[in-house]
């Protein structure tokens, strides 16, 4: 449905009543000033953009509720017209030239809805002990669901929120904090501008469950960590081991970049945790999940959303269908930093990483387009995968550093392909085929099965190894041949990428009579043997089991 109101006599949008250029004007958003009530969803925009192009109509995308269009302002005035379609509003004023500023006003609500059984959208979810969480997440395109909104995921700005609450509520966003009143709190998110779909997002909890606990120093950060007595993640937050995380992550890719605060906050989330620029939520179940993916679930976890920091909220997504990199990074990035502190936890994420991608129903950049919703949790597997550990196994994990270090560390939106290319100028690599066979595609992807036989000889023995999937996915692993005693390992080292996938491999006959046989015991790349023992479930590892039960009861 399109509602048009027009105060002047002639234009429905341009020239009549306003002076100066007339048409469509293009501009990126700098400033959003957003008002809103926590309980009434009562809001206000101010949006302030820069004119790229002259006019004197802009469109933003819009899809909030009750918004008229005859009590908009720009720049101050009335809007001379205005028009509201089902995902946008255009309002026209006077011409603004190209360089100007433009401001907008608008008044609105926040419709209480979320996108399926997630938390994207405004929502109110009860806790175990039923604590209210209100919950404002844009996730990426999403922002427009609040007010106008330049929901283009490249985009960066800067965010003042003011929320209005019940006094028994503490509300947290990103920027520095100030409680203006028992009943209003800022937000003001200034240096150095923060991408739509992590900054535009807002959380509100009883200030009884938010008690809040000093971390200290990690890096040139201060951390506190608001958690509910009761989840057990305080205690499983180690501080000296984040410290260093956080300090390993500066002096690889640069100071912090929000400011010197970071914010922990646990809640009742439908995902793990979520990265939103110094004020990180995190799921209150993390520390009780049963048989959890990662070995020191939390710790994982807290460690992948303070790499999105960098990686997402610094540098962020050039479009929706490069949402792999930004979730691949973090999980690679607390994987290198476990790798040198804790190895046993490296080679359990590996080891997820494997199970995340076996029965993926779509490649890491989809080329069908499904909406991001119905992908995204194929990323977590593939993405790591297929992105990073493969070549540094290749290579080395100091070249595929070194090409994070060439595109991490300054606000700007890079694409995959982009992180390819650094990928290949810094490992030496020509990854054109290998992006081609493993990272772009259509439909469900087949990953390479490799079938083994060991054929033991007098001095020399063979192993031989066929791949019978997925031809054009190469990659290096290894092979493992065991014996029936504690020690009795050999190592086979295995590179489809450089010396094709059916090969005879020779080498000197063990020691020891060959019984075991098992194929890529470090998780090295997406090989599977030709036999299963049991077929892997698809996998949506950032999904809580609060959102598993939410999604089995909708699908009831
Ligand atoms: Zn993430």
């Amino acid at each position: 449905m399109r509602r048009l109101f027009v105060l002047s006599a002639l234009a429905a949008c341009g020239g009549d009543g306003a002076e100066g250029p007339v048409g469509a004007i293009s501009a990126h958003v700098t400033h959003y000033d957003y008002r809103f009530d926590i309980e009434s969803r009562a809001a206000h925009a101010t949006v302030t953009a820069r004119v790229d192009t002259e006019g004197d109509c802009l469109t933003l995308p819009f899809r909030a509720n009750d918004f008229d269009p005859a009590t908009a302002k720009i720049d101050g005035k009335k809007a001379v017209s205005g028009t509201i379609e089902p995902t946008t509003m255009t309002l026209c004023g006077d011409g603004h030239a190209a360089g100007e500023t433009i401001t907008i006003d608008a008044d609105m609500t926040i419709p209480l809805e979320t996108v399926a059984t997630s938390q994207v959208g405004y929502s109110i979810t009860n806790d175990a002990e039923g604590n209210p969480f209100y919950y404002l997440v844009s996730w990426v395109g999403g922002c427009d669901k609040f007010g106008p909104c330049d929901s283009r995921p490249d985009q960066f700005a800067t965010y003042t929120f003011h929320v209005t609450h019940p006094e028994t509520l503490m509300v947290s966003c990103p920027g520095t904090i100030t409680e203006t009143s028992a009943i209003e709190t800022l937000c003001d998110f200034d240096l150095p501008g923060g991408p739509t779909y992590s900054t535009f997002g807002v959380a509100a909890y009883p200030r009884a469950a938010w008690p809040s606990a000093d971390k200290g120093m990690w890096g040139s950060v201060h951390v506190t960590v608001y958690d509910r007595p009761g989840t057990h993640i305080t205690a499983a937050i180690d501080p000296a081991y984040h410290a260093g995380f956080v300090g390993w992550m500066e002096s690889t890719f640069g100071p912090y970049p929000f400011g010197t605060e970071l914010r922990v906050l646990t809640a009742p989330t439908y995902w793990s945790g979520f990265e939103h620029p110094g004020n990180i939520v995190l799921d209150d179940g993390l520390a009780k999940v049963v048989q959890p993916a990662y070995l020191h679930n939390v710790q994982h976890i807290l460690d992948h959303e303070i790499a999105h920091m960098w990686a997402g909220d610094q540098t962020t997504i050039a479009d929706t269908y490069d949402f792999v990199w930004k979730e691949s990074m973090a999980e690679y990035l607390s994987f290198s930093f476990e790798a040198m502190m804790d190895p046993p936890a490296a080679n359990k994420t590996a080891a997820a990483w494997k199970n995340f991608a076996a029965a993926a129903a779509y490649f890491p950049v989809p080329g069908e387009h499904p909406a991001l919703f119905a992908y995204y949790g194929d990323v977590y597997g593939a993405g790591p995968m297929v992105l990073f550990r493969q070549l540094e196994v290749l290579t080395s994990r100091a070249k595929v550093i070194e090409a994070l270090q060439s595109v991490l560390g300054r606000a700007h939106a890079i694409s995959v392909d982009e992180v390819i290319e650094a990928l290949q100028a810094k490992t030496g690599l020509d990854l054109s085929a290998y992006s081609a066979a493993w990272i772009h595609g259509s439909g469900k992807p087949v990953w390479p099965t490799i079938n083994t036989t060991f054929t033991a000889g007098a001095g020399t023995s063979t192993l031989a190894v066929h791949q019978t999937l997925a031809q054009d996915r190469r990659c290096k692993f290894h092979v493992l041949l065991g014996g029936a005693n504690p020690g009795e390992v050999v190592q086979v080292e295995v590179d489809t990428f450089r010396n094709g996938i059916d090969q005879e491999i020779q080498l000197p006959t063990p020691a020891f009579a060959v019984t075991v046989t098992q194929l890529d015991p470090f998780s090295e790349c997406l090989v599977f043997p030709g036999t299963l023992a049991r077929p892997i479930e698809r996998a949506h590892p950032w999904r809580t089991a609060r959102g598993a039960a939410a999604d089995h009861a909708a699908a009831r």
